[in-house]
């Protein structure tokens, strides 16, 4: 019968565990008695008091070391969160710096483009018054030409141009209406807009007008050592009957002088003086960019004060 073999089973497990709680409860008791005996010995007593020193001793130890170890990790958290802070910062700072520079180029840039943008702007200005400057003066020089009736010239034609006007006046360009340094002269040259002298440059060319060689055993091939002064005399007659017959057209002739110097920047500069600022404009007009034996003329203004130190030969 399954039912009684059960019962008997748990019946026998009871027993047993009642056994063990029986030996066990002996156990105690003898080990407690055991114990209060032991108690009563000093030697016991000292043992377990020194066991239980060593424990604190123990515990005390224990808890130092924690205390080490907890110390040293809060340092290095705190370390690695300052050395954290201070990478952090310097990474900002870079960044600010970068960007600093950034705006500053960006400043730089814009200033100059501005500045540029205004140069564009102060040409633009300063061509279109130009133009309007030229186009007034043009017409100006148009109505002095065609209206006899009027007898000064038009004053925005008798103004004076200066190349340099803060600097002191060019010598050479004051004496003789022409400069070694043309442009790059540093010194003012001032030239009249209208006068009744033209200066028409390198008019007449001659052969023997060119700068000598310096080698002597070459100069005797020189086509110029052949020549003569009267050669030189009768073409210079020849030039200047041609020249004056085509001047003559454009007004009365009162002076008319050739500079009779080798050096380039004066060779064969011709002045022509007209009685009026009406010829030496109509001369002017007509002849500025004309050729004469194959070469375009160059026309201008002069304001020479004296014959003497300008030129050489008649
Ligand atoms: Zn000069």
């Amino acid at each position: 019968m399954p039912q009684k073999r059960a019962r008997r089973k748990l019946t026998k497990k009871q027993q047993r565990k009642r056994r063990r709680q029986k030996h066990a409860k002996e156990r105690d008791k003898r080990e407690e008695e055991a114990e209060h005996l032991r108690l009563l010995q000093p030697e016991y007593q000292k043992w377990l008091q020194e066991q239980q020193e060593m424990q604190e001793f123990q515990r005390l130890a224990d808890e130092r070391e924690h205390q080490v170890a907890e110390d040293s990790w809060l340092r290095r958290e705190a370390t690695a969160q300052q050395q954290f802070r201070i990478d952090e910062a310097k990474k900002r700072q870079e960044q600010e710096e970068v960007e600093r520079l950034q705006q500053q180029q960006a400043k730089e840039r814009a200033e100059r483009e501005e500045i540029l943008r205004r140069q564009r702007e102060e040409e633009t200005r300063k061509a279109a018054k130009a133009a309007a400057e030229f186009d007034a003066m043009m017409e100006s020089m148009d109505e002095y030409l065609s209206n006899p009736r009027m007898e000064k010239p038009p004053s925005q034609l008798l103004r004076v141009m200066e190349t340099h006007p803060e600097e002191r006046a060019c010598e050479f360009f004051s004496r003789t209406n022409c400069c070694r340094y043309g442009h790059a002269c540093t010194f003012n040259h001032r030239r009249p807009m209208l006068a009744r002298i033209l200066l028409i440059r390198h008019f007449f060319n001659h052969s023997m007008l060119q700068e000598r060689r310096p080698h002597k055993e070459y100069a005797s091939a020189e086509e110029h050592l052949e020549l003569t002064e009267q050669d030189l005399r009768h073409d210079y007659d020849e030039f200047f009957n041609d020249a004056v017959e085509e001047l003559r057209k454009f007004g009365t002739i009162v002076n008319f002088r050739t500079v009779r110097n080798t050096v380039e920047h004066l060779r064969g500069h011709v002045f022509v003086e007209y009685t009026n600022e009406r010829s030496a404009l109509r001369a002017f007009t007509n002849l500025q960019g004309r050729y004469y034996a194959s070469k375009k003329l160059n026309v201008e203004f002069s304001n020479l004060k004296t014959w003497r130190g300008a030129v050489c030969g008649t």
